[in-house]
């Protein structure tokens, strides 16, 4: 029953045209190499650059348009070296993941984005897509209830900061990388 609840969720967030291939290294950050050639979001700023619609980039951080985008706008921010995921984040990160917010604000500013409007987080593996970490920098509302289900916000509860949930904002992420913990889809 749990994997053919886990398989359906599977099938459900990542959808028929997921563009999984080449991503699946997923070595813990400290080992990884800078850049992984067969990662298309370290294509993105090295090799295959046509390829994506940028909007915004510096020295250390890229923004590209998500090609199948969940609402009016849906940036994807990633760091120009290749870390898998949120959950290899620690408290020796959180400057980073502010620094990615800060970015991420500045971009919906450009596009006069209302504050309430504004939503910012990562998936949470299995549940990503591609692994190479990448912020969802989104303008609500949602295109779908479908596409809603991807990005589900679990409040935390006494001393977690998060609910059971495949997504989690980046301020959570700062708060839960603060307190020393890591980040996972069971609550933490
Ligand atoms: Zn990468
Ligand atoms: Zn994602």
């Amino acid at each position: 029953m749990a994997l053919a609840l886990f398989a359906w969720l599977t099938v459900v967030l990542h959808g028929p045209r997921s563009h999984r291939q080449g991503s699946s290294l997923n070595s813990a950050a400290p080992k990884s190499p800078r850049i992984v050639g067969q990662c298309v979001f370290c294509q993105a700023f090295t090799s295959n650059r046509g390829a994506f619609d940028i909007v915004w980039e510096d020295a250390d951080f890229l923004a590209f348009r998500d090609h199948q985008p969940a609402c009016l706008h849906h940036i994807q921010l990633i760091p120009k070296f290749h870390i898998s995921s949120v959950r290899n984040l620690t408290s020796r990160d959180v400057d980073m993941i502010r620094r990615m917010e800060s970015i991420g604000n500045d971009i919906l500013d450009k596009y006069k984005v209302p504050q309430t409007h504004r939503k910012m987080g990562f998936h949470i593996p299995p549940f990503n897509t591609v692994q190479h970490l990448h912020l969802h920098v989104q303008a609500l509302p949602y295109t779908s209830f479908v596409v809603q289900f991807k990005y589900p916000v679990a409040r935390g509860f006494g001393a977690l900061n998060k609910g059971f949930s495949w997504f989690v904002e980046v301020a959570q992420t700062i708060r839960i990388l603060d307190k020393g913990s890591t980040v996972g889809v069971l609550p933490c």
